[in-house]
């Protein structure tokens, strides 16, 4: 079998990828080892792993016919977030109205987002097999892949699109650099005894954030950050105890937590490929870098690399059809979004610093100078209109107009 393009992972990143390229005209293959279930039913109980998309990322999946799918299943908009340290007297509050805009953003779940990507997938020309890479080697014109079934493929150009453990990236032998936090996230949707008011809220403690992330009037998806060595526990809790537990870690700012659903926990390491890019090979999402998921961002960089990976081939092969897979090509996506990645990992070592310090200039800051900041409207509002339209150069397809 021979390719263009082989994507290796079609979760939310990978299935982007995919289809943007085969939209611009590529002959795409989607190698995915676990195909999603596309059935859908209103009734479904919410699933642990939601992620809050930025007006870029919404650009972005309209651009790529996919947001009607989210829409059609379900998404919750907010319109406020709310952030405080526990020592310190108040809070800074970010409002959509401020910034003249009707939300600031989307909370959905991840499967929700994988699965609006993947119908008009199912309907594009990709060619989608349920199958995993085995081995890879370079050729002149490509990359020989062995998938696991047995199967060989051909391919000009293999897109890493298959998460933090990417099996593309140790077969390219790219190394990684890695801090690892010590800390896991708790995930999982909760019924509290106040509303949340369409917002998300985030509280500081020494120990590490915990959020409530709005779904829906009184339900919101949690994200209890821990110690390492408390992971288990949190999860060994029955339905009662960890009602009690989230209760507490949240100091019942939206009162108690009435109901639990499913939950899961996920250690939190920052990742960063050393490069994204091999011969006729290249990296994006969370295969080329994972950060602390305290800001949300995770999933918005990825697809901005999606997007700009898309434009930068696209361009290529208008303007040098012959080397539109070659490594001075994949570069410039490299230049594009390296920069961008590694500053939003840095500003959340950042944010990390400044909330969990308890000595030096952290406490200061956090609890004299930052409760000021919400007085600082200007401010406030930049940093609002970076999360949620992006910074520097945009893809085209994350910007408005262009869906
Ligand atoms: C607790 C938590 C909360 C988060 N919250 C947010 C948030 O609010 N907003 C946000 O933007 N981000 C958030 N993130 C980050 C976000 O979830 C990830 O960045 C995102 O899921 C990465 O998507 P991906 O497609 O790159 O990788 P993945 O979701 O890991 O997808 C990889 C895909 O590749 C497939 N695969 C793997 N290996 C192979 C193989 N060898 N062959 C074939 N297929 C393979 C897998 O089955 C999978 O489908 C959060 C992360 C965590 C841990």
């Amino acid at each position: 079998m021979r390719t263009e393009v082989l994507v290796v992972g079609g979760g939310m990143v990978g299935a982007a990828t995919a289809l943007a390229l085969s939209q611009a005209g590529f002959e795409v293959t989607l190698l995915e080892k676990q195909p999603p279930d596309l059935s859908w039913s209103a009734e479904r109980a919410y699933q642990p792993r939601v992620s809050a998309l930025t007006r870029a990322s919404e650009y972005f999946l309209k651009s790529l016919g996919a947001w009607q799918g989210i829409e059609k299943r379900r998404s919750q908009a907010f319109t406020a977030m709310h952030v405080w340290a526990e020592d310190a007297p108040n809070r800074i509050d970010l409002t959509a109205d401020a910034l003249g805009e009707a939300n600031l953003g989307h909370v959905v779940e991840n499967s929700v987002v994988q699965a609006a990507l993947w119908e008009p997938l199912m309907a594009s020309p990709v060619r989608v097999l349920s199958d995993s890479v085995s081995a890879m080697e370079a050729t002149k014109t490509g990359r020989e892949v062995r998938l696991s079934s047995g199967k060989r493929l051909h391919a000009s150009l293999v897109v890493g699109a298959d998460g933090a453990f990417s099996s593309v990236r140790q077969l390219a032998g790219i190394g990684l650099d890695t801090h690892d936090y010590a800390q896991a996230a708790v995930v999982g949707c909760v019924k509290t005894e106040k509303p949340n008011q369409d917002a998300c809220w985030q509280r500081y403690q020494h120990t590490g954030p915990f959020a409530f992330l709005t779904l829906g009037s009184y339900l919101s998806s949690i994200a209890w950050y821990l110690p390492l060595e408390q992971k288990d526990w949190a999860l060994s809790l029955n339905d009662r105890d960890f009602a009690q537990a989230v209760s507490q870690a949240s100091n019942g700012f939206l009162g108690d937590v009435m109901e639990v659903g499913e939950r899961a926990a996920f250690p939190l390491v920052r990742r960063h490929a050393q490069t994204y890019v091999r011969p006729h090979l290249v990296l994006v999402g969370d295969a080329a870098h994972t950060i602390h998921p305290q800001a949300g961002q995770g999933v918005n960089l990825g697809l901005l690399d999606a997007a700009a990976l898309a434009e930068v081939l696209v361009e290529a092969r208008q303007a040098e059809p012959e080397t539109w897979c070659r490594r001075h090509v994949l570069r410039r996506y490299e230049r594009w979004r390296r920069g961008d990645n590694q500053l939003v990992q840095r500003a959340m070592e950042g944010v990390d610093w400044l909330y969990t310090q308890q000595g030096g200039l952290a406490k200061p800051l956090r609890t004299q100078v930052l409760p000021q900041a919400d007085r600082l409207d200007f401010v406030k509002q930049w940093l609002m209109q970076q999360a949620l339209h992006g910074r520097g150069r945009l893809p085209k397809a994350c910007q408005a107009g262009h869906s």
